[in-house]
């Protein structure tokens, strides 16, 4: 039930602004997207409905205004191993909080309830069967609750995957309130039909409905094709020793597997899926979320409420299902916001193996007849769009966005296609061709038509235009696609050519486009351009790696063996100590991403430590003197080169 220490007694003469309760609680200078409106609206009592992706920082959306209201926050939160986080990250933080679930005795759900009463707890968290049990309704009803916040809010419902029917029973707990609190309802599901069911079924009164992008710049995505996975797979852990991260399988099988290879290759793994025993299961959970293992080999049963911000790499070694399980999965790497990779290793018998499931899957007992292979063939769509991504050459990212329904830019830069073994082409035929083609068409079309007048299409749209008559109609029909969107992109990016933001978004030439298309042949200047080729080179050079593996236990006990190398290291196991000593793990100390701000900004006073992202007062006043003695120490030793 958190911590019960008495620390915030501090009289509050003014009320804080929203920035200062970030900067002071959280340690950090500004929101992210979509965060500030969410709070607004809830802070002036407008009901909210927030759809932002994992990781993108649900919980600021809500811990923020429930620290700025009078009175509680009930936040209501389906997964135990959540609630027990964030109550930990918020004691840590310095904010009263307490969760009640079916993990407490009853003693200690009686003793949680009676501090709640008196008003000991800003924020509870509590799981939604709990809502209309005698005892904590009577708690509710007397107690001045400002706010209630719906965690996992698609738990409402049928059409995701995670359906609790005691979220249906939400609408009647606040029927039973003396008063109606703000209600904010929280999901990473962007599907319309979950969308519309959160607000019909809860009930939300004319709520404001924010939808942040899907985008995680901070991931890198590849796929790769290796013909031994087990190699591949190995020589991405060796090329990064100590990193956190998950491998997923797709079968239990296959996790034990995996996980007895990498052991036995020196690797420090663990391993977990829903045939092991729950101690088994607890203590392997415990150990990669304490960073006393690395790496944990997992079936998708590893996840749901998995809050471990430092998760450095999520490797598939079999292809999902659907691109929702493949998003939401690799979607626990880099919740820090600092990079992180997410590396699919595909094989033609992945798909097979996913087929047989969907053609054999007897889950859900209800569904018979037309239903039945109604779902079915839903599964298989999604299956080949899985698929399909394991084969484009085009950006990643993009196809991952599109297929949320979201627009990429084409080209991100960060991806497995995007990065492709690059060689410098001469594009000034193709780029004048292209620039003239926009141009002479009356600047009047997008991208899709330009590149298919070019390419000599004779597609529907091509023709109902007349751009078959365009004098460079076919003029680049020996160049694939991928090279002409990629020759366009970067003439965007080069200011050549612009487009505009309208819901079709249309090519404009710009002057340099201009100057550049209008100088004859022989004085035009030569365009050059890095572009990719067909073939994907893995980016991890295995000699890199040599005497550099993860050497089992070995590296686990001596810890800090090589910690002497690099700043980052070194204040890494500066942070290993602290939560060793007080039994935390080491990401509610400081994130991966204040320790890797820390080294570069390597602050030298107090006031300096306080500008590191995620260093605020309170996690200062834990934890600042040693990090900043290491600064101090870690600025000198590099000023002596
Ligand atoms: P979600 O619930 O949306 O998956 P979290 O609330 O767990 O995401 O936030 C993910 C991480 O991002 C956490 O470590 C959180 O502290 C951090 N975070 C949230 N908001 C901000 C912000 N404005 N600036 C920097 N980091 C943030
Ligand atoms: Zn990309």
């Amino acid at each position: 039930m958190g911590d019960m220490s008495d620390l915030g007694h501090t009289v509050q003469t003014t009320i804080p602004t929203k920035e200062e309760v970030l900067r002071t609680y959280y340690g950090y200078s500004a929101f992210r997207e979509g965060q500030e409106e969410l709070i607004d609206c809830l802070l002036s009592g407008q009901d909210v409905c927030g759809i932002m992706p994992t990781g993108a920082g649900k919980s600021v959306c809500y811990q923020v205004p429930a620290l700025l209201m009078p009175g509680i926050t009930l936040v209501i939160s389906p997964l135990i191993s959540l609630m027990k986080d964030q109550v930990g990250a918020l004691n840590q933080m310095g904010v009263h909080a307490a969760w009640l679930n079916s993990s407490l005795s009853f003693a200690q759900y009686k003793k949680a309830l009676e501090y709640a009463r008196e008003g000991r707890y800003k924020i509870i968290y509590v799981a939604p069967e709990r809502l209309l049990t005698e005892g904590f309704l009577d708690f509710a009803r007397n107690a001045s609750i400002s706010m209630v916040a719906v965690d996992e809010a698609h738990c409402i419902s049928q059409w995701g995957q995670d359906f609790r029917p005691s979220y249906l029973r939400i609408p009647e707990f606040l029927s039973r309130l003396s008063r109606r609190p703000v209600v904010g309802a929280f999901t990473a599901t962007a599907t319309k039909e979950v969308r519309n069911d959160i607000v019909s079924l809860l009930g939300l009164l004319n709520p404001h409905v924010t939808v942040t992008g899907f985008d995680r710049k901070n991931l890198y995505f590849e796929v790769r094709h290796d013909r031994d996975k087990y190699q591949g797979i190995r020589s991405y852990l060796s090329a990064h020793p100590g990193r956190s991260g998950i491998v997923y399988c797709a079968t239990r099988k296959t996790v034990e597997e995996v996980c007895d290879r990498l052991n036995e290759d020196g690797f420090c793994a663990t391993r977990y899926h829903a045939g092991l025993s729950d101690e088994e299961r607890r203590k392997n959970q415990e150990a990669f979320t304490y960073d006393e293992v690395p790496v944990m080999v997992a079936t998708n049963a590893f996840g749901m409420g998995i809050d471990k911000s430092n998760v450095r790499f999520v490797l598939h070694y079999n292809m999902p299902k659907n691109m929702e399980s493949y998003y939401q999965e690799a979607g626990r790497a880099g919740r820090d916001g600092a990079a992180a990779d997410c590396i699919l290793f595909y094989s033609g018998q992945d798909v097979i193996t996913n087929q047989f499931f969907i053609e054999r899957d007897r889950e859900n007992e209800e569904l018979t007849g037309e239903a039945l292979e109604l779902v079915r063939q839903r599964d298989r769509e999604r299956l080949k769009k899985m698929t399909f991504y394991c084969h484009t050459t085009d950006c990643l990212r993009d196809y991952m966005l599109r297929y949320f329904g979201e627009y990429g830019a084409g080209f991100c830069g960060n991806c497995g296609s995007c990065k492709t073994n690059f060689e410098t082409v001469d594009i000034t035929q193709t780029a004048s061709d292209l620039i003239g083609c926009v141009l002479t068409s009356g600047m009047r079309y997008g991208i899709h038509a330009i590149l298919d007048t070019l390419r000599g299409s004779r597609n529907e749209k091509v023709l109902r235009f007349g751009l078959d008559q365009n004098r460079y109609y076919g003029s680049q029909s020996h160049q694939i696609i991928v090279f002409l969107r990629q020759v366009c992109q970067y003439l965007i990016l080069t200011d050549y050519l612009a487009v505009t933001d309208d819901r079709f978004p249309i090519l404009k030439v710009k002057e340099k486009g201009l100057s550049f298309y209008s100088q004859d042949g022989d004085f035009r200047p030569v365009l050059t351009m890095k572009a990719a080729r067909k073939t994907t080179q893995s980016p991890v050079k295995a000699g890199e790696a040599a005497g550099h593996s993860q050497t089992g236990a070995k590296t686990h006990k001596t810890g800090f063996a090589c910690a002497g190398g690099s700043p980052f290291e070194a204040l890494r196991s500066l942070r290993t100590q602290i939560a060793r000593r007080e039994h935390i793990p080491p990401y509610l100390v400081f994130s991966d991403k204040t320790l890797e701000s820390m080294c570069v900004l390597l602050p030298q006073n107090k006031e300096e430590m306080l500008a590191v992202h995620g260093v605020g007062e309170l996690k200062y006043q834990k934890y600042g003197e040693p990090f900043l003695a290491l600064c101090r120490k870690l600025a000198g030793e590099s000023e002596e080169y």
